[in-house]
């Protein structure tokens, strides 16, 4: 929508009084716990924006949380929420997101729960192509339990609980999905709050398992990526001559250096790939109709009492 002169901006002007209230309705009484200057916020913020303009409201969204510093956002927005045990989350998700397809399921956890409690959970998720947006808040350290290194660590670098340096490689978890045949592979930055919005509106409207990570910075224990340290390493895939979000090899290609720059952006989208769903053949004919309201109801009140 745009302002147009003639008419006083009315209707512009209402669909963005309309799209603030909506914004502000996901608003409540909790205090943020973040650390000042953490990135977490900046993902928050992108997230309420993304769903307001997407038209989503606090009831058509189940958002869930592992634990780590992300997970404390868990009471922080008046959805429907969960917050899982470590590492779990992504399956807790996929299970709320085929038994109800009505809602808008989001999967939110760190590097730590991702990148290794819970990887087994992230590699069958994408291979089954879940209809859940998944958030990784890849801040490169266990920021909760005060800084240790996680898979996604820069070597080098002296961390809580390895104060010689880290002596492994990182892991690269875009480059990790997209050797999984993925559906929806985007990366950005907890920096950059436009391309974060851009960047979760696309990945709501996949009807797959979309994979975001976003990069994002811990001010308090991770000193090796300050702000600055991304900012001089965003490369924007529409600034790549010639590139294909479509092709999986150009999107391997462009994810795999994290140190010289880093490629942000949709990486690799296949929207023609049949959903989880629809692949079902128990599920043909039932096109309409969604499973919380198929299965049936048992009344367990007298189990319940022989349990007493
Ligand atoms: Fe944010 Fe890091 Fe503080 Fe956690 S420890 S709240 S990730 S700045």
């Amino acid at each position: 929508m745009t302002c147009d002169p003639k008419n006083n901006c009315t209707e512009y002007l209402k669909g963005l009084a309309e799209k603030r209230a909506q914004y502000a309705s996901f608003d409540n009484e909790e205090k943020i716990t973040w650390c000042s200057g953490c990135g977490n916020m900046g993902i928050q913020n992108a997230l309420k924006r993304a769903f307001s303009f997407e038209g989503l409201g606090v009831k058509d969204l189940l958002l869930c949380y592992d634990i780590g510093c992300n997970g404390n956002g868990s009471d922080k927005m008046g959805t429907y929420s969960l917050h899982g045990l470590h590492g779990r989350i992504i399956s807790a998700a996929a299970g709320a997101a085929v038994a109800n397809t009505n809602l808008k399921v989001i999967a939110i956890a760190g590097d730590g729960g991702t990148m290794s409690e819970g990887i087994n959970h992230l590699v069958h998720a994408v291979r089954n192509d879940y209809p859940v947006l998944f958030v990784l808040h890849n801040n490169q350290n266990y920021g909760l339990t005060t800084g240790q290194a996680s898979a996604t660590t820069r070597k080098g670098y002296a961390m809580n609980g390895s104060p010689d340096g880290v002596t492994t490689e990182p892991m690269n978890p875009s480059e990790f999905a997209l050797g999984l045949e993925p559906s929806f592979v985007a990366r950005t930055f907890s920096g950059d709050m436009k391309h974060m919005t851009k960047i979760f509106r696309e990945a709501l409207n996949h009807k797959g398992f979309a994979f975001v990570e976003v990069m994002q910075v811990c001010p308090t224990y991770n000193k090796a990526t300050p702000s600055k340290w991304f900012w001089d390493r965003l490369k924007f895939v529409e600034d790549i001559e010639g590139y294909n979000s479509a092709d999986l090899e150009m999107a391997r290609e462009a994810a795999h250096d994290m140190n010289d720059s880093l490629a942000m952006g949709i990486l690799y989208r296949d929207p023609t790939m049949p959903s989880f769903m629809e692949r079902l053949k128990s599920r043909e004919g039932l096109e309409t109709s969604i499973l919380v309201d198929e299965v049936k109801h048992y009344d367990v009140s007298g189990f319940l009492e022989e349990l007493q």
